[in-house]
């Protein structure tokens, strides 16, 4: 029994727990749904119509985008969410054939595009407060083949309309599936950064064999395998960096150039002898952005028979809007060629973005208004991508 002293302090005790709790609570459910809402947004836009005609093609395309981030975030992908920008009823809405879910393993605080140490972590908050699995708060390997296995469960409760893809023969089957006219889209796994392999060779047989069949080799910040467009060093390759591009060219792993210093992306383009992408950006002449390619660089995938995927968010093409994505593609296409042209969408990438997976269609509606045909439509749309793909994996 408590004494009459410290009676009063007994409803402050308990009114105190009561909101740790609800702060706990809050914290662990709430929290991460807000996260997300404020950071991956869909702006209203002016979006132009889609024509019955535009409908009819777009239904018939085999789309390919080459980035997302839909699996950091707490959401079962197979449900329709009302936040972020893709989940599998959003991405048969918009008629996608093949999609890449990308693994952020580390994200630096006040990340910015012009210099990020490694030192600090956002990601580590986020592990925990989405209650993941202890063994992937403090390790960047863990959080990534976690990414993976979520993935392969989304795709094992799917009912079959969710279907990894790790080998040519994988991606046939999904496309040949299509063509017969079931609901099946296909899934890449891939990652967003190699400091997920915390520096050991080793490492990259755990990812391959976990699914990873694209890779870039940097986030934000400059890492053991190579320098960052947004590192503090901005280098290029390192030894274990080149030891990681052979095996990836030897076993069918995509070289992603995405985020790479341009020294990087420069010895990466000189060493290639399998097709490298460029998976999510924009291109320096229209959006001049340290992030986007130059025409060198644009070149250089070319070269490679490699493909640049254009996102849809204000820092890769600098105006929320169908006409600047399109105004990008058309550079790539005048630089490149048309066979180098891609989508990259960084959708829940903590992108901003003025239509979700469900309404791209206004790209192809953009497209057929500059003028290009059903076949070139259908090359930018994702044939060129997955012409890569079929290419390029095992
Ligand atoms: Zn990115």
């Amino acid at each position: 029994m408590s004494s009459p002293k410290r009676r009063w302090l007994r409803p402050i005790l308990i009114g105190s727990l009561v909101l740790g709790v609800v702060a706990v609570v809050g914290f662990f459910t709430v929290a991460p749904g807000a996260v997300e809402r404020s950071m991956n947004k869909t702006v209203a836009a002016d979006l132009p119509e889609v024509s019955a005609q535009t409908r009819e093609l777009h239904d018939s395309l085999q789309i390919a985008d080459m980035h997302s981030d839909t699996l950091m975030w707490d959401r079962d992908i197979l449900k329709r969410s009302s936040r972020g920008h893709m989940d599998l009823p959003r991405l048969q809405d918009g008629n996608v054939a093949l999609q890449v879910f990308s693994s952020v393993s580390k994200s630096p605080k006040h990340q910015n595009y012009d210099s990020n140490s490694d030192q600090t972590d956002n990601i580590e908050l986020l592990t925990v407060a989405q209650l993941q699995p202890p063994r992937t708060w403090g390790s960047l390997l863990q959080r990534s083949l976690y990414h993976a296995e979520k993935l392969e469960k989304a795709a094992a409760d799917s009912d079959g309309q969710l279907r990894l893809v790790r080998t040519r023969a994988d991606l046939a089957s999904v496309l040949d599936d299509r063509a017969a006219g079931q609901n099946v889209t296909g899934a890449l796994f891939s990652v967003e950064g190699l400091q997920n392999l915390e520096g050991n060779a080793a490492n990259f047989d755990r990812l391959y064999d976990a699914g990873m069949r694209m890779a870039g080799f940097t986030h934000f910040f400059d890492n053991e395998t190579a320098g960052s467009m947004h590192g503090e060093e901005k280098g290029g390759l390192t030894d274990l960096g080149r030891t990681v591009f052979a095996e990836m060219e030897r076993r069918g792993v995509i070289v992603d150039i995405a985020h790479a210093s341009h020294p990087a992306i420069k010895e990466m383009l000189e060493r290639a002898t399998r097709p490298v992408v460029a998976s999510h950006g924009g291109v320096q002449a229209t959006c001049d952005v340290n992030r986007n390619l130059t025409d060198d660089e644009i070149r250089g995938v070319a070269a490679t028979g490699g493909v640049v995927g254009i996102g849809y968010w204000d820092a890769a093409v600098c105006e929320l809007t169908p006409a600047a994505v399109v105004d990008a593609i058309e550079h790539v296409i005048k630089v490149g060629g048309l066979e180098t042209a891609a989508l990259g969408s960084d959708y829940d990438g903590a992108t901003t973005v003025a239509w979700d997976t469900s309404e791209i269609a206004v790209i192809t509606q953009e497209l057929r208004d500059r003028g290009r045909s059903d076949d070139e439509i259908r090359a930018i749309m994702g044939g060129n991508t997955l012409r890569v793909m079929a290419e390029v994996l095992p």
